[in-house]
């Protein structure tokens, strides 16, 4: 019998990092592998960060820092905040943590009781749902699929609704579909809300700056303004700024709830790494022009990808909305080849095509694969070539 706690024999490895650790493995012995399965912009952190970082170290920047982040990274969020989102918070509502996972980890140890419900959308972030898990509450996942766009309904979310209900987790622009809801979207569900004031609202904006829309991003306080006061805003430098291995993730929210967090923080990591929070201040403070040429190169990758896919029999793809993926449909492919699901559809393209991709299952939606483009023209030509001469021999 397992002498390991109940809390983590429910939960499982990052299907993502599993595949990414996979396909490296098989790199490693010397097979011509493709990965698609990166969660991560291919691009190099730009200079101006790296040298704010390089600074910090000459400056003797290496010791603890309050847990919450230090003063100037927290301003500098402040004013990102005020920027591009209209939204003005104290310095008491908001924490620097350990990448945007942590903040996510920390917003459910700090909210969420035994039995507490948590509603997911699917396709979801794999992370959620195990991290609620972790802090004892249960995931409550709302499927929805390419006919909807992956958009839950209010509808949906109404009838999801139980006492027992604490927290709604949207992501939008979506890891894994690449869907984002548009304003009136969000103010439908936010009517929903309205209805229900102990549900708290959890909006990842992980991915705002890498949105193909020409629509401004939104997220649902900006939709409902009088929604602001329970909702937690999560955002972080990883993927605007190209800075995942850095770990730097931020939140902003209701003051007695970032207290509560920030306890959980200084009883687990403490502050985040004193170095990388001077290079996320540059970051968010520095010249945003670092920008626009990334989310060209993610646009154009992503116009090839979909039409690609397009093209392919029994594959079925929507353009994404912004993110670094696609979500496309392989369930008539799977059942002209008799595949069982998408793990079994993966592991075969993986094997046979050499081509690694992250199945849908893992974001709890069979059938579907992520591609991720956050790789060279060159590596999707390959990839996606590959992937049609599996599918058509
Ligand atoms: N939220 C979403 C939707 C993500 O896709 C990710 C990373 O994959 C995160 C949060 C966490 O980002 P970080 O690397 O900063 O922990």
């Amino acid at each position: 019998d397992n002498y390991l706690s109940r809390r983590v024999q429910a939960i499982k490895p990052s299907p993502t990092l599993a595949v990414t650790a996979r396909a490296a493995r098989l790199k490693a012995a010397g097979r011509d592998i493709v990965s698609l399965g990166a969660g991560e912009p291919d691009f190099d952190t730009p200079d101006y960060i790296k040298e704010a970082a390089i600074q910090a170290i000459r400056d003797g920047f290496t010791k603890y820092t309050a847990v919450d982040g230090t003063p100037g990274l927290k301003q500098a969020i402040i004013d990102k905040f005020a920027r591009d989102n209209g939204f003005h918070f104290a310095p008491e509502q908001i924490l620097v943590s350990v990448g945007g996972k942590q903040s996510i980890f920390n917003l459910c140890q700090a909210l969420l009781n035994p039995g507490d419900e948590v509603i997911v959308p699917a396709p979801y972030w794999v992370s959620y749902t195990d991290i609620a898990i972790l802090a004892e509450a249960r995931p409550v996942i709302l499927e929805t699929g390419m006919d909807s766009g992956f958009k839950i309904t209010p509808e949906q979310l109404a009838a999801a609704i139980t006492p027992q209900t604490r927290l709604l987790f949207i992501n939008s622009p979506s890891n894994p579909t690449g869907a984002a809801y548009t304003a009136a979207e969000l103010a439908a569900l936010g009517e929903v809300l309205r209805r229900h004031p102990r549900v708290l609202i959890a909006t990842d904006d992980m991915y705002e700056k890498i949105l193909f829309t020409e629509a401004p991003f939104v997220n649902i306080a900006n939709a409902c303004p009088d929604l602001l006061p329970r909702t937690v805003v999560l955002n972080g430098v990883s993927k605007a700024y190209a800075m995942t291995g850095w770990r730097i993730g931020y939140c902003a929210g209701p003051r007695e709830l970032i207290q509560a967090m920030t306890n959980v923080q200084s009883q687990s990591t403490s502050n985040p790494c004193s170095i990388a929070q001077k290079a996320a201040e540059a970051a968010l403070s520095g010249d945003q022009s670092v920008l626009a040429p990334m989310l060209q190169a993610f646009r154009e990758r992503h116009d090839y990808v979909v039409a690609r896919l397009q093209d392919m029999p029994g594959v079925a793809c929507r353009p994404s909305q912004g993110t670094f993926y696609a979500f496309p449909s392989f369930h008539e492919a799977m059942a002209r080849l008799q595949l069982a699901d998408d793990i079994t559809l993966a592991e075969r393209l993986l094997e046979e095509a050499e081509v690694a991709l992250v199945p849908g299952s893992a974001f709890g939606a069979d059938g579907y694969l992520r591609i991720s483009y956050a790789t060279s023209m060159d590596n999707l030509r390959k990839a996606l070539d590959r992937i049609e001469a599996f599918l058509t021999r």
